[in-house]
């Protein structure tokens, strides 16, 4: 029988950028993962698709799984013969319960290791500018549970703390917030002594109060902060302004849904998540290359026959290449074919297969494609044209007023889906949601079909190119234009739509 192994791992606070490499690499091999209420949605996407996932952090009530009953969980999952990852928030001994959960795993001698976490009680001050320690300020820093265990009374030995005259970070602590600050001042800190309050830190929807442990309370209800939250007291809270680096990342705060297909998120996402914004991945659309798609077999049987091949997107390049390498046919199917194609996206594709365009129309649409080629296009020449089955007639329309000899090939579809449409409809209802994402017209599509008759009047979108602006516009929404066809562009003019 395989042998189970645990490892109990820290997640960090929840940016995914702070899990360990070591956490990322173990965490890919996971078959269970039993996971905490403080895990970050962006650190459960990383979990395997087959992996069984098992959410020990659910309230029920207000009565968590037991700790007893998670040892358990991971005691039998192992003897089991599983590769079990026991994920929790933060570092796993820092106020984590690690010790506990190993404790039975030992007894009954079943493999483990420990893989150390980003706690939150330094991350969450360093995301909200303030450094643990600071040579000016103080020289130690002290990390202090607000909860009592069960049964127990909290017992924060304050005058020991006030001798320090350290920075002082208290976990679990919101709760009992009063307490602990009529025990400071008590214990002989001065009233004006900085204080702080990070929630949800190194998250996109992290808030944080500066005051001073005389005013930190009342701020505390009057701004309704809640847990997970970390409380900072210290000098060093007052250079929170000057190194607020994190929440002034210049898309801080805003959430920008991005409509693509699920294999083409990642990076429009990705470098939205750099500038610091909340992405809502909402795959619209989704597309499916063609199958026994007999006409375009045929066509491949005989492609250097034709004078030219155009492509009008990176999907039909990919379909295109990845059907001739099925058939073991190489570059030289298309030695002497002349290749044309629409968008940056589409040339790129067609490089990554060793081709270099020989023509791109400045404007990147198919009328302007069609317009391009007639004029190239020598006596007796011969044009296939690769598209999607919704695409539109703009370049048969130019080839049949020009009496251009063309074939058409349909290479894949794009389907409208509508997978979570409610979570977004609310999104924009209560005006939250405030920009989305369009990299073409078919998303656009998509969008709207999934939209239903909401009112989209709120938001703004960013469309990628004419074509989609177009689309954008036939469907009254808002919209701005990137100045060139890149994502990176799309993600400047949202950065300069943002500043309003
Ligand atoms: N092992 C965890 C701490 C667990 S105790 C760690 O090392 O971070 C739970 C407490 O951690 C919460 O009550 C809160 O005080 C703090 N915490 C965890 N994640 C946090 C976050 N993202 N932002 C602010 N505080 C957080």
């Amino acid at each position: 029988m395989k042998k189970g192994f645990v490892a109990l791992i820290g997640a960090g606070p929840g940016d995914k950028g702070l899990l360990t490499v070591k956490a990322a690499e173990m965490l890919a091999k996971a078959e269970v993962v039993v996971y905490d209420r403080l895990v970050s949605d962006d650190i459960l996407k990383l979990i395997p698709p087959n992996a069984q996932k098992i959410n020990v952090g659910k309230e029920n009530k207000h009565h968590p799984v037991k700790q007893e009953e998670i040892n358990e969980i991971l005691l039998q999952k192992a003897l089991e013969g599983y590769f079990v990852i026991r994920l929790k928030g933060g570092d796993p001994f820092v106020f984590g319960r690690g010790g506990e959960e190993l404790e039975l795993l030992i007894e009954n001698n079943v493999q483990y290791e420990v893989v150390p976490g980003i706690t939150s009680a330094i991350a969450a001050p360093c995301y909200a500018g303030i450094p643990a320690t600071h040579r000016d300020y103080c020289s130690s820093f002290h990390i202090i549970t607000g909860h009592a265990k069960a049964g127990g009374e909290l017992a924060i030995p304050f005058r020991a703390l006030a001798e320090l005259k350290g920075t002082l970070v208290f976990l679990m602590g919101i709760s009992s917030l009063q307490y602990i600050m009529d025990g400071l001042m008590e214990a002989g800190f001065n009233k004006n002594t900085p204080a702080a309050i990070v929630e949800n830190g190194t998250r996109q929807n992290q808030r944080k109060l500066i005051a001073t442990v005389g005013t930190l309370e009342q701020q505390a209800k009057d701004k309704q902060i809640k847990s997970p939250a970390v409380i900072v007291v210290g000098e060093v809270c007052k250079l929170s302004n000057s190194f607020d680096w994190f929440m002034n990342k210049p898309l801080f705060g805003k959430k920008v849904l991005v409509t693509r297909p699920k294999a083409a998120l990642g990076t429009i996402a990705q470098k939205l998540y750099e500038q610091g914004a909340e992405t809502i991945e909402y795959p619209c659309i989704e597309v499916i290359s063609i199958q026994n798609n007999e006409s375009f077999y045929n066509a491949c049987k005989h492609l250097n026959e034709y004078g030219w091949i155009l492509f009008t997107s990176k999907n039909g390049v990919d379909i295109f290449f990845d059907y001739l390498k099925s058939k073991r046919l190489d570059a030289r199917a298309i030695a002497n074919v002349k290749i044309a194609a629409v968008g940056r996206q589409t040339e790129k594709a067609l490089e990554e297969r060793g081709i270099f365009c020989d023509f791109t129309p400045e404007i990147f649409d198919g009328e302007h494609l069609a317009k391009g080629i007639a004029k190239l296009l020598k006596k007796n020449e011969k044009v296939l044209i690769c598209d999607g089955l919704k695409a539109s007639d703009d370049i048969v329309n130019v080839f049949n007023e020009n009496n251009i000899e063309f074939d058409r090939v349909h290479l894949y579809d794009t389907l409208y889906t509508s997978e979570n449409n409610e979570m977004v409809k609310e999104l924009i209802y209560k005006g939250e949601l405030k920009y989305v994402t369009f990299t073409s017209a078919s998303t656009v599509e998509g969008f709207v079909k999934s939209m239903g008759d909401i009112d989209t009047h709120s938001l703004t979108a960013i469309c990628i190119g004419n074509q989609t602006a177009k689309a954008a516009k036939r469907y009254n929404i808002n919209y701005v234009v990137s100045d060139e066809a890149t994502i990176e562009s799309m993600i400047d003019k949202l950065v300069e739509v943002s500043k309003g």
